[in-house]
């Protein structure tokens, strides 16, 4: 099974997709991360993105495709995975359904996590990152048991350097011009499914995982 999880930066995707990673037990494969991996090991591919991800741009459409088809083209990924800031434009999307599809597979729902601009800004604000295994945290609503370490491996915590205020506006703005219009792409082949992610992390995962397993009350929009 291929899920997306759709979001604006600091809507929660990576927690949610860390959690729906280990329910389903699909591999996540988050286009950030691999990015941050390629930059942190000086590979031309880092080096490529480098600039873009620092100013809150899009790495361009070639570049991150060519990455993202790479890694599901991995063992791991071949009977389905969580695709966490993939796609993130049109033509990204389009290239992923085609490549599904010449294996006769396709994608089976995106999950659009919707939280108002004030919770985003207070989110990313208070985020910080295992530079191990990438687990999130939040210093008020998730913080590590101890502080500066990852409960899961001990990892060192660290914040994103474009966790900061200016390029948090400009990922916001980039997501509602590029990305946003991509909900409509899935709404249309009937695969969206939009949850209220302004709730508390176990909430949003709780509804997250009802909804997939078809346990839904008719008050979702499930389109
Ligand atoms: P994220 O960790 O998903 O917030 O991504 C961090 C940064 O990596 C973004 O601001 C972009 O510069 C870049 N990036 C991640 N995924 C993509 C993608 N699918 N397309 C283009 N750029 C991306």
């Amino acid at each position: 099974m291929y899920i997306i999880i759709l979001g604006a930066p600091g809507a929660g995707k990576g927690t949610q997709a860390g959690i729906l990673s280990r329910e389903m037990n699909l591999p996540r494969i988050a286009s950030g991360d691999l990015f941050r991996q390629a930059l942190e090991k000086k590979s031309e591919l880092g080096l490529l993105a480098k600039s873009y991800m620092e100013e809150g741009r899009l790495v361009p459409d070639e570049i991150a495709i060519r990455m993202v088809l790479e890694r599901i083209s991995l063992p791991d990924c071949v009977s389905g995975c969580l695709f966490d800031g993939f796609p993130r434009t049109l033509e990204q999307a389009e290239v992923l359904d085609k490549a599904l599809a010449e294996q006769g597979k396709s994608i089976a729902k995106a999950i659009y996590i919707q939280v108002t601009k004030e919770e985003f800004l207070k989110r990313l604000s208070g985020r910080w990152l295992c530079r191990n295994c990438q687990t999130p945290y939040h210093l008020v609503t998730s913080p590590p048991k101890v502080q500066g370490k990852c409960d899961k491996c001990g990892g060192e915590l660290y914040q994103r350097p474009d966790d900061n205020e200016e390029t948090v506006r400009e990922r916001l703005e980039v997501f509602f011009a590029q990305t946003a219009p991509i909900l409509d792409y899935y709404r249309k082949q009937n695969k969206l499914i939009e949850v209220n992610g302004n709730l508390g992390i176990q909430e949003v995962a709780r509804e997250v995982i009802s909804v997939l397993r078809g346990e839904v009350s008719d008050n979702h929009k499930v389109s």
